[in-house]
């Protein structure tokens, strides 16, 4: 394992332990959480979709009392089943929760198994992964709103998290995280830390078990992140260029022929191409819009040992001589000796 791994490793389980610890001394005590019975998980995720905590808990209570079960849910008149619910709104909810507990009393059994679970009417990934987790502890990273803030932060993840890219890029680091024995409760309290301390307005970095290795708090972006598209069919992103300077000379590289537009145009590095680029202070920041897509970019300082194939070093009193991309330009006149 080389030192890279070794680190990584370490500051996963670091992550893990505090984030854990934290969630046992500070996590609301809420009703679903005082019973581990799938069938109630079930009921509570569904009823939590779209509609906040506070205004489930008395649902929660009344809808348990009144269908104790999956068979009692299965076998309620349906004026009953939407009389409990009344209030809640989004009734195909109740309509769902009731065909899926008839494919459950037909089936014989609460399915113990994400696939099986996915399958049941009104149950997407999210729901899957949070039953599955938290009623059986299976090794299912939950990927909610709260969740995908707080992995954007704790990553820096600067590009839009309504893409699925990013929301993929996402996935695999809360996979990498969730602890592989206690994920329920993992699960729950990355959705914990999201709903009270990293809170999408101000969050609150002072009380964050886990801020140590936050790199939005890092680099004081905190408040800018996670970046969403605001417009339909229009995107926001951003990137990050990197200046790295040796002897007066710049770092950059080439687009290749098949480039399109920018098609032989010279380029800044950015971090993804650079394995091992040390990142300094951030020199400024500016915007470029290209066509629907509007590019937030930050502009770094940063060092390097070894420079990979494909890369050029020019001197800064010759980079006017070669096409520079309009970044690239942007981001070069950030620089102040
Ligand atoms: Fe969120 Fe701040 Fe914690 Fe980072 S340090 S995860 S921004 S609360």
């Amino acid at each position: 394992m080389t030192r890279k791994e070794r680190s990584k490793k370490v500051e996963i389980s670091w992550i893990r332990r505090r984030l854990l610890a934290w969630y046992g001394k500070n996590k609301r005590d809420l009703p679903w959480r005082r019973s581990r019975d799938a069938y109630r998980v079930w009921i509570s995720e569904i009823m939590l979709q779209q509609t906040r905590v506070a205004a489930v808990i008395p649902y929660y209570e009344r809808f348990l009392e009144r269908f104790p079960g999956v068979s009692a849910l299965a076998s309620a008149p349906e004026q009953d089943l939407l009389a409990t619910w009344a209030g809640l709104g989004y009734y195909s909810r109740a309509r769902n929760l009731q065909r899926a507990a008839r494919k459950i009393e037909e089936q014989g059994n609460f399915p113990r198994e994400y696939s099986a679970l996915r399958g049941l009417p009104g149950v997407g990934d999210y729901t899957a992964a949070a039953i599955a987790s938290i009623a059986f502890d299976l090794p299912h990273a939950v990927l909610d709103g709260n969740v995908l803030r707080v992995l954007s932060r704790l990553t820096g993840e600067r590009g839009n998290v309504a893409s699925v890219r990013v929301r993929n890029r996402l996935r695999e680091v809360a996979e990498q995280l969730l602890h592989p024995k206690r994920t329920g409760e993992f699960n729950q309290a990355l959705m914990e830390l999201g709903a009270l301390v990293c809170l999408p307005k101000q969050p609150q970095c002072r009380k964050c078990p886990v801020a140590r290795h936050c790199l939005a708090l890092e680099q004081g972006v905190q408040n800018e992140l996670p970046v969403k598209s605001t417009r339909p069919g229009f995107s926001r992103l951003e990137k990050e260029l990197l200046v790295i300077e040796r002897a007066g000379k710049i770092l950059i590289w080439q687009r290749s022929r098949e480039n399109g537009r920018l098609a032989g145009f010279w380029e800044l590095p950015e971090p993804d191409q650079l394995e091992g680029a040390k990142l300094g202070s951030r020199i400024g920041q500016f915007r470029h819009t290209i066509v629907n897509t509007t590019f937030l970019c930050h502009v770094f300082r940063a060092s390097l040992f070894v420079v990979p194939k494909g890369f050029r070093w020019l001197a800064r009193s010759r980079i006017h001589e070669v096409p520079l991309s309009t970044t690239a330009k942007k981001a070069l006149q950030c620089i102040v000796d």
